[in-house]
């Protein structure tokens, strides 16, 4: 199944529990920016009746496409979707960057025997995708080939969202299934499914092995409650078993873009640093001065989090009665 003449951006907005999650609304607005240059529109797709159609108008889709429903499986997803895409024929296909688009992304873009990027933080009118490699070091530019839709996968905080109450749009309801679903869902497990908000978070306070046990790690939870933030961590802390999966942060964790990220005890390693280097505002605290975690910090403390946190809570909560 291939083409290679095609008008407009689809994308695919990702909902939960019927709201459109802000990484994209994020692709919407950006895609909307990139289709007005060059006199096309923005098709977004939701899944699920309920799903608020008004809010991805909003971002700067002039037609939502409603189909299946919220909770189908990534697979039944990735194959309405290429229905919807051979039917539009658009130019290209775009989702946020979430787990659930990264298993999407690949599997559209298969079908149709086109290119897919993944982790874009920029994109120009004329289809060059910017994306991350060597831990954010290294910038690729990258062109696709002829077969479309390009696909690509948006990295969360890398586009703004803006939403204009007076944009309007139009909703269709479609009928599309999948066909065969060869994955099933065996077994549910709590911590996978616990609601860990750390994508839309504007503040994270992320503890590492550092934190020396499961005592010291409520630290870094009472920081983050007095501070109206989120609790992030490395795998080590989880593995520990100081805190849940669901807040681990890096390659294998949420990749995160709050305005303020608060590193305590974390060494700064690849891994961990790929997730979180979009953060605004990196402030790192480590007993090891040499602590590659300062390479990528705005503000660095040199010293003991089990002395620091104690006194940057007792601050903050003197801050906030005043
Ligand atoms: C395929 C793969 C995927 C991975 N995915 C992830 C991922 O998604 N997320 C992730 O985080 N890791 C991931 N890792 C693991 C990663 O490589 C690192 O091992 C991990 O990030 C290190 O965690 P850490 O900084 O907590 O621990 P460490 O590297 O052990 O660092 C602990 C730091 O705490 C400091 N410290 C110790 N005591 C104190 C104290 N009292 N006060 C202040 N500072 C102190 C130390 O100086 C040290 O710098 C992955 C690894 C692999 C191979």
């Amino acid at each position: 199944m291939k083409y290679t003449d095609g008008k407009n951006i689809m994308v695919y907005a990702q909902s939960a529990d019927g709201a459109p999650v802000g990484a994209a609304l994020e692709t919407v607005s950006k895609a909307a920016e990139l289709a007005k240059a060059n006199g096309e529109e923005v098709i977004a797709v939701v899944f699920g009746k309920d799903t608020d159609t008004k809010t991805v108008i909003t971002a700067g889709a002039s037609k939502v496409l409603v189909a299946g429903e919220e909770g189908l499986q990534a697979e039944e997803k990735a194959q309405i979707l290429v229905k919807l895409a051979e039917k539009y024929q658009p130019k290209a296909v775009y989702m946020a960057g979430t787990p659930e688009g990264k298993m999407i992304a690949p599997a559209v873009s298969a079908v149709f025997e086109s290119g897919c990027v993944t982790d874009v933080t920029g994109i120009t009118a004329d289809g060059v995708y910017t994306s991350l490699s060597y831990n954010g070091n290294v910038l690729n530019d990258m062109k696709m080939g002829e077969n479309l839709p390009h696909v690509a996968t948006v990295r969360s905080g890398s586009f703004a969202k803006k939403l204009d109450e007076s944009r309007t749009g139009e909703v269709i309801a479609e009928d599309a299934s999948a066909d065969t679903v060869r994955t099933k869902v065996v077994e549910t497990v709590k911590e996978i499914a616990e609601t860990v908000n750390l994508e839309e978070a504007q503040i994270i306070v992320s503890g590492g092995r550092g934190m020396g046990n499961k005592e010291n790690f409520a630290l870094v939870e009472e920081l983050a409650e007095v501070m109206g933030g989120v609790v992030g961590a490395t795998r080590p802390a989880i593995e520990e078993g100081w805190v849940s999966r669901a807040h681990q942060v890096g390659q294998s964790g949420k990749i995160v873009a709050p305005k303020l990220y608060i590193a305590c005890g974390i060494s700064g390693a690849t891994q961990h640093v790929s997730g979180m280097i979009g953060s605004g505002y990196i402030v790192a605290i480590n007993k090891d001065e040499d602590a590659s975690i300062f390479d990528v910090a705005d503000a660095g403390i040199v010293g003991d989090v089990t002395k620091i946190l104690p006194v940057m809570i007792e601050e903050m909560k003197k801050r906030k009665a005043e």
